[in-house]
């Protein structure tokens, strides 16, 4: 706790208004160059507007003024009361196109920096998202990017807005009162520095509180996605305590910031009316010695109503900025990052299919210090079809995660085909190799869309033809919506069988020179199995395919094993090969793990 408070004054000390922080905010702006005749358009009518609202006190006392029998332009009460509501009336026009014109903006521009997050975020490499939570992230494309909204719409109108009033009015009061504008402006800085050091406070224990939500946001996120473990562990109580407990902590943080902001505002309410007592017992005796008349001291009065409006939104809008700076940083950071090396688009040139790692050695750039990988060399010739065996975390996802160049290696080289991966075109590099994976998750469309999902341009005749070398056109034909059926959310309207032959199906219709299995570890219902495999074999034909193997009756049929051990390949062979091996770790691991 002591550590996430030190965190939060950094953070707050991080996001004062210097003018380092403020060109963060520049950063932001080029997304509002597109639409800037507009944003300036808004900024001028906004001028307007505070500015005809301003003249509003000056009339109001000659209102008074005339009733009292004073001359003035105009020389008659309803003809000054019809001037107020006629500068009102101006003001309010004025106030509707600075609105609209401001939204227009921000809403266009808003929209175009969160397809510029979701671009660049997709094209980031996965090391980006290793060091990253989901909804850490999703939080910037959606609240912050909310934040930079207001500001763009709301918050530097207002600031202009009330840096205008606060101005002007001074002037004016200068040189028409110049004595009570005196009086007033001496009592100002006391309540602007006893505003701040408040201010301060309250931002603090805000943030603070923002973090136990956050924290809180993140037991909620964790539960949903995982909801089937909940359930099966009967966690509900447990998370549900978990979640009150954190919510609880959040609870103790923001109670406190309220008493801070509860004597804030008390503060600010006395200070605002004290100092409106103060003018107009100090205009009374100005009235009474005949050195002022009463329709000066109500416009004076109202001017300093004005004023100390504005001298208390500047104090927010301080605090907005604050906020939308570090908006701008978390989003600013995201559109820094280095994508990828090239996705562009590329002719789509054949493929053997022959794999080789020479000497590869491999960390995780987020646990350098763990060498997962240690020396892996194999080759594996085109069309040929090899098992990676070896227990849990002996490396063999890692593998796989390096041929599809999702990280960079330390050590040694990667080949297809004979050339470097780093020379293959990103693109084509994994648009050659087709993956089935574990657990197979779908998008929430119709199983037409996911089997497209490799290639978008597919015709009709081309997706069924899939459908049907993956053993999946039998059940989707029975479906009365056919191949417009809706998946559900990660396809959890389907059957674990009828998922993997959807995947399957899209694996043949991507048609990759190299194929990558990875064996689901449980097995399904006999009939549904016969069909997977059946399919599998369909698709295995003439491609490369290296298979995570988890079932003996695979193991059997492939050309060769390699036997993975904590990131060495310590045997490597056929089944009979290895299995003859009586204490070797092959045939270890195949009492262990393939007894079937
Ligand atoms: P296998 O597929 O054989 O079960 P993996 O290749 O998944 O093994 O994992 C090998 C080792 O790498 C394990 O110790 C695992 O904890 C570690 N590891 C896997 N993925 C990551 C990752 N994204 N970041 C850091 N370490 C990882």
């Amino acid at each position: 706790m002591a550590k996430k408070r030190g965190n939060a004054l950094e953070e707050h000390e991080k996001r004062k208004l210097t003018k380092q922080n403020l060109s963060k905010l520049g950063g932001i702006f080029r997304f509002i160059l597109p639409y800037k005749l507009n944003f300036f358009l808004g900024m001028l009518f906004l001028i307007f507007s505070s500015l005809t609202l301003l003249t509003f006190p000056y009339v109001a006392g000659k209102l008074i003024d005339t009733a009292s029998g004073k001359t003035w332009l105009v020389d008659d009460i309803n003809g000054i009361a019809f001037i107020l509501l006629g500068i009102l009336l101006v003001q309010s026009i004025f106030s509707f196109f600075r609105v609209w014109l401001f939204a227009k903006v921000s809403e266009r521009s808003m929209r175009d920096i969160r397809i510029s997050l979701y671009s660049k975020l997709v094209q980031l490499p996965m090391t980006f998202f290793d060091k990253r939570r989901t909804g850490e992230l999703i939080s910037r494309i959606t609240a912050d990017v909310s934040m930079l909204q207001d500001t763009f719409s709301t918050t530097l109108a207002e600031l202009l807005r009330q840096i205008i009033t606060l101005v002007a009015g001074v002037i004016f009061l200068m040189m028409t009162t110049p004595k009570l504008t005196l009086f007033m402006l001496a009592t100002f800085p006391v309540l602007v520095i006893i505003a701040m050091v408040f201010g301060k406070f309250i931002r603090k224990l805000s943030k603070e509180t923002q973090d136990e939500l956050a924290a809180a946001n993140v037991i909620v996120e964790e539960t949903l996605q995982s909801i089937m473990t909940v359930k099966s562990f009967a966690g509900e109580e447990y998370e549900s305590n978990r979640y009150r407990k954190g919510l609880n902590k959040v609870v103790v943080v923001a109670l406190k910031a309220a008493g801070f902001r509860g004597a804030f505002i008390s503060f600010i309410i006395f200070a605002l009316f004290g100092g409106i007592v103060a003018v107009m017992w100090y205009g009374a005796t100005l009235v009474a010695s005949g050195d002022m008349s009463v329709g000066d001291l109500v416009s004076f009065v109202l001017y300093t109503t004005f004023i100390g409006g504005s001298i208390a939104g500047l104090g927010d809008i301080y605090g907005q900025l604050q906020k939308a700076i570090g908006s701008s940083e978390r989003v600013l950071e995201i559109l820094g990052e280095a994508p990828e090396v090239s996705t562009a688009d590329f002719q789509k040139v054949p493929m053997e299919g022959k794999v080789s790692f020479r000497g590869v050695r491999f960390s995780y750039p987020t646990r350098p210090e763990m060498e997962v990988l240690k020396s892996i060399d194999f080759e594996i010739p085109a069309g040929e079809k090899v098992a990676l065996a070896g227990q849990s975390g002996a490396g063999k996802s890692t593998i796989i995660q390096l041929l599809l160049k999702f990280y960079p290696i330390d050590k040694g080289q990667i080949l297809i085909d004979g050339k470097s991966i780093d020379t293959w075109n990103l693109k084509q590099l994994r648009s050659n190799i087709g993956i089935v994976p574990q657990e197979v998750l779908l998008f929430g469309g119709s199983i037409k869309e996911n089997i497209a999902y490799a290639k978008p341009d597919a015709s009709e005749e081309e997706i069924i033809e899939a459908a049907k070398k993956a053993n999946a056109w039998q059940f989707i034909s029975k479906f009365p919506e056919g191949m417009e059926t809706k998946v559900g959310e990660r396809g959890i309207k389907l059957s674990g069988g009828q998922r993997q032959r959807v995947a399957i199906a899209r694996a043949i219709l991507k048609d990759p020179a190299i194929l990558i299995l990875d064996e689901a570890t449980s097995s399904l219902d006999a009939e549904s199995e016969a069909l997977v495999q059946e399919a599998l074999d369909e698709l295995m034909k003439n491609r490369t395919t290296i298979i995570i193997a988890h079932r003996l009756s695979t193991i059997r049929k492939v050309d060769r094993i390699y036997v993975l051990k904590e990131g060495e390949i310590v045997e490597e062979g056929t089944h009979e090969q290895l299995a003859l091996q009586e204490d070797g770790f092959y045939a270890n691991l195949v009492r262990l793990q393939f007894a079937e």
